[in-house]
């Protein structure tokens, strides 16, 4: 069985996915789908999922089928029951999403409820109610009596809000109850009951794209990190525009490189599927491209189903091809380091904006550790401590560049000891800016295609010193600033209320604050928008166009004899321009054909 070189991909059988299976002469046929366009090596086959168990027999036939081929097999578990109500919804929602069968299977062959409820979202269990946690502990045992490995899918999340669960959580929060159920779930009821079966056994939690909502819904990557052998990360964006997650789609790259950080080396993969991309393939595999470029290991697709005989597989199988043959050049991910603290949440997704408009980003879980720049955003100020770990930081010559929601949270907590800059209630609309020029003044004006709405800051003049400001009739308010703190520099950056505004900037306001932001790691993007960069430690670079037409921009790197080579041919590009402190080059970007670079003398 071929394999790629440099990372595994997997094809995630749900049960109604193994249900649909009839004979394995047929199937095995149908499955000669994939094996013709891609390099499969792995399969999850699915023992739960809300009504429906598999049987033991068709699972260890099926174990039985694929290891024969050379594949790697394991279990997987959807911590879902069939939903029950108390009054009968007035529309039929089974088989369009929970379920993972066909998109248009709503083919009744639901069986009677297994538990007695109340209307959750998405089907998910209640962890307080005796026999589905029983249920639980039975599936997590019935799949390590048959696998030495599963995964769990991210329906592992509490919403119930059942009077059993009000009575248990008592005075805490939802959050702090369901952070504190889910880690005694996790140990009690799947982890030690599964690893008393089978000590072999290797679990697996997958978390969903959200990760703004994992408290409130009682995913603890905190507890769980350590209760599981692995984590995997959802790195299914899809089409910002068109679904109600609307997730961007740097996501799929900063998710994985989050949960890397979070437990270096035990991030078993990313975890994409077909929803919203048909009418932009390129979406879909995008979020390959860039599972991959946040160095995962493993891809799983979902779901069997929804992807044999389709048009999604041919070009992704394609694509992986070439992507294999130059992905292995990358080394290990650089980027401006973001403070993240698990159970944060405040400015959601500002990173993958800000990543989609050319900034490269490194987040993490953890107080960044460097003496470069970091990035503090309102998650950030989660942390009590982080007035103290922001002075000693700036103390010993690190720069930090605050956002307005940072400033806005730690306001009255701190924050003033770092600057003169202010949070107001006061909001500024403006499509026009004017950025700080050589010498005292600022120097031209720069016009967006629409008004941007920003909070308006307030600093004390030359206690703190504009970069950009927004100019408007006989007046002009901050939105990038900087002052000295220590042996470092602090920059405040005002943020669009709604971040996808950032878009909407004028190129030269974009290159201006990458310029900044970026010196430390040697290079910045020139142009506009929706362009993201990808740095490696190896002097690798890749540049992924988010644009659905081709663009150009100009990569400066620092030093005056930078060449470039593109690594899937070797070639060298010529340099525009080289000036004595650095080395511009004019790229050419198209959608879906990132460009691999390697940076030499
Ligand atoms: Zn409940």
């Amino acid at each position: 069985m071929a394999r790629y070189k440099n990372f595994n991909i997997a094809i995630y059988f749900t049960t109604r996915c193994i249900a649909s299976i009839n004979s394995l002469e047929e199937f095995e046929r149908d499955f000669g789908f994939f094996e013709k366009h891609l390099k499969c090596s792995k399969v999850y086959l699915e023992t739960h999922r809300d009504d429906m168990d598999t049987p033991k027999e068709k699972l260890e036939q099926l174990r039985d089928f694929f290891t024969t081929k050379g594949m790697d097999v394991s279990g997987a578990i959807t911590t879902t029951l069939m939903k029950t109500t108390k009054v009968k919804p007035l529309i039929d929602e089974t088989g369009v999403f929970g379920c993972g069968g066909s998109i248009l299977d709503k083919s009744g062959e639901v069986e009677p409820p297994v538990e007695e409820g109340y209307q959750r979202i998405w089907n998910a269990f209640c962890y307080t109610d005796e026999a589905s946690r029983r249920k639980l502990q039975e599936v997590a045992e019935y799949t390590a009596s048959i696998f030495d490995e599963f995964i769990i899918d991210d329906f592992y999340f509490t919403n119930c809000t059942c009077p059993s669960c009000i009575e248990a959580k008592g005075d805490r929060s939802w959050e702090e109850f369901r952070l504190q159920l889910m880690t005694e779930v996790s140990r009690e009821l799947v982890v030690g009951p599964a690893k008393a079966i089978n000590p072999k056994v290797k679990a697996i939690i997958k978390y969903p794209n959200w990760n703004e909502s994992y408290p409130e819904t009682g995913y603890n990557p905190e507890t769980q990190k350590d209760i599981f052998d692995l984590v995997y990360t959802g790195t299914e964006t899809r089409d910002t525009n068109h679904t109600f997650q609307h997730l961007p789609r740097y996501g799929s790259y900063s998710l994985l490189r989050w949960f890397e950080n979070l437990k270096p080396g035990y991030n078993g993969g990313g975890w994409i599927d077909q929803w919203n991309s048909i009418q932009n393939l390129g979406y879909y595999m995008e979020q390959a491209f860039l599972t991959f470029f946040a160095k995962g290991r493993e891809l799983t697709l979902f779901c069997y189903s929804w992807l044999v005989d389709t048009v999604y597989i041919p070009p992704l199988g394609h694509e992986l091809e070439h992507l294999d043959q130059i992905i292995g050049e990358i080394g290990k991910p650089l980027g401006i380091q973001s403070y993240q603290p698990v159970h944060a949440s405040g400015e959601e997704h500002l990173l993958d904006y800000l990543g989609m408009a050319g900034l490269a980003f490194e987040p993490t879980p953890q107080f960044p550790e460097t003496d470069g720049l970091i990035m503090l955003t309102a998650e950030s100020a989660k942390d009590p401590e982080i007035m103290g770990k922001l002075k000693a930081h700036l103390m010993k010559g690190g720069d930090a560049c605050l956002t307005s929601g940072f400033i806005r949270e730690t306001q009255s907590k701190g924050v003033e000891e770092f600057t003169s800059v202010r949070y107001t209630d006061k909001k500024v609309i403006t499509k026009d800016y004017t950025i700080l020029g050589p010498g005292w003044g600022f120097a031209g004006d720069y016009c967006g295609r629409e008004q941007v709405t920003f909070p308006g800051l307030k600093y004390k003049n030359n206690a703190s010193e504009s970069l950009i400001l927004a100019n408007k009739e006989d007046n002009n308010f901050p939105i990038f600033l900087r002052n000295e703190y220590g042996k470092g520099t602090v920059y405040l950056l005002a943020v669009p209320d709604d971040f996808a505004e950032i878009y909407l900037y004028p190129p030269e306001v974009l290159t201006f604050i990458r310029q900044y932001l970026m010196s430390g790691l040697g290079t910045y993007l020139e142009g506009g928008p929706k362009v993201g960069l990808f740095l490696y430690d190896n002097d690798t670079i890749i540049l992924e166009s988010f644009q659905d037409q081709a663009c150009k921009v100009k990569l400066h790197l620092a030093g005056d004899n930078r060449k470039l080579i593109e690594v899937k041919n070797g070639k060298e590009l010529p340099a525009s321009i080289r000036k004595e402190t650095e080395t511009i080059f004019e790229i050419e970007l198209w959608p879906v054909y990132y460009r691999m670079f390697r940076i030499t003398e």
